[in-house]
């Protein structure tokens, strides 16, 4: 088994007298340095001129461009979108690096699939967290911390692996446990769950809707039942807290009965689907997927935005409209009817 590590394995005092500068102050860019400065780290903060920068200087950083930040940092967080991190790295972070410097990923991403390659002279560590941004400061704050995977690409100090730890802990993730692998092992794992799981389920969702509404249901009936009562999510919070077999005692045993039963028809025919989730895989491992990504990126971006209108004009949009509006559910609780 990966080595997994807590608190007791890190030590806050190798990165004593360090300046740690933040690259990035968005999602994860903004929880990480309320965390990192909350356990005491001395950090300032590099972004573009927006609103995020603005918010940086209310939140009380010392904010500047990400190439001052860079020139005054020894521990650079990259903290910017995967898509755009190659060309900020190449302009505004590598010509500042210092040897001895250390850089830090959120996401194996850029370096997994070569499409940054630093410099021999700086650490190169992933501290990758499983949890969004805003997770990252309320586990903080509620003390409970949360998991990350974590890895060192490159240890050109001797001490990577001790900085690594040494930051996951002031983050607050040591507390939850960080599990060691590859910048490729949690790219790969990461974009398996976006590209393989996710439409898998988001699929099996969309046809389950069609199937009840096309014999004669209530849209809102249909997803109320299917996903937006918010029953759904207790469910996965008890198989969080007692595993996916415990869980069910929670269910009726008529639940219990018919899903095994009829479970074991849909167990049959997974096959085509498991086929395709290894086709996934595979693209993701060899770096073909990387490179389609990163190949003709305004074709892509283009695509992208023809295949979100495409997706976006499914009635399930609208019956969730009416869903939402009509049971007061998140942002459609406040809507004019
Ligand atoms: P965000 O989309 O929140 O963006 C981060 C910051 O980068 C923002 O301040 C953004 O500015 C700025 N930015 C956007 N475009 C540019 C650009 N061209 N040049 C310079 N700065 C730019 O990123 P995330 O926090 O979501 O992701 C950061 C890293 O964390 C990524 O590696 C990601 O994979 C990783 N990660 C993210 C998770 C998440 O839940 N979001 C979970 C785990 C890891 P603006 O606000 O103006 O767009």
């Amino acid at each position: 088994m990966n080595p997994i590590y807590y608190d007791a394995d890190a030590d806050l005092g190798v990165l004593e007298g360090m300046t740690i500068g933040v690259v990035g102050y968005g999602n994860q860019g903004r929880s990480q340095a309320l965390n990192l400065r909350d356990s005491g780290l001395e950090l300032i903060v590099g972004n573009i001129a927006d609103e995020s920068f603005d918010q940086a200087r209310t939140d009380g950083f010392e904010t500047m461009s990400i190439v001052e930040a860079c020139k005054r940092a020894q521990l650079v967080m990259l903290l910017v979108p995967d898509e755009v991190m190659p060309d900020v790295y190449a302009r505004d972070v590598a010509p500042y690096l210092k040897p001895g410097d250390v850089i830090d990923f959120a996401s194996g991403y850029n370096v997994a699939f070569g499409l940054i390659k630093p410099t021999k002279e700086v650490d190169v560590i992933m501290i990758g967290p499983r949890m969004i941004g805003p997770g990252v400061r309320d586990t903080f704050v509620s003390g409970e911390g949360f998991p990350s995977f974590v890895g060192v690409h490159q240890d050109a100090s001797g001490q990577a692996k001790a900085r690594m730890l040494a930051l996951a802990k002031a983050l607050g993730s040591t507390r939850a446990g960080c599990i060691e692998m590859s910048l490729h092992d949690e790219a790969t794992l990461d974009l398996f769950t976006e590209q393989a799981l996710a439409p898998a389920l988001g699929n099996m969702l969309i046809t389950a809707v069609q199937i009840l509404v096309d014999a004669g249901y209530p849209p809102e009936a249909v997803l109320l039942e299917l996903y937006l009562s918010g029953e759904m999510i207790y469910a996965f919070e008890k198989i969080r807290e007692v595993g996916m077999n415990k869980q069910s005692e929670f269910h009726s045993r008529t639940s219990q009965y018919g899903s095994m039963t009829r479970g074991a028809r849909f167990a049959d025919v997974m096959g085509p689907i498991s086929d395709l989730m290894k086709g996934v895989l595979q693209e993701i491992r060899s770096g073909a997927f990387a490179e389609e990504w990163s190949t003709d990126r305004e074709k892509k971006l283009e695509l992208l935005e023809e295949l979100s209108k495409i997706r976006d004009a499914l009635p399930l949009s609208q019956w969730e409209l009416q869903t939402r509006k009509a049971f007061r559910i998140g942002d459609a609780a406040e809507s004019e009817d």
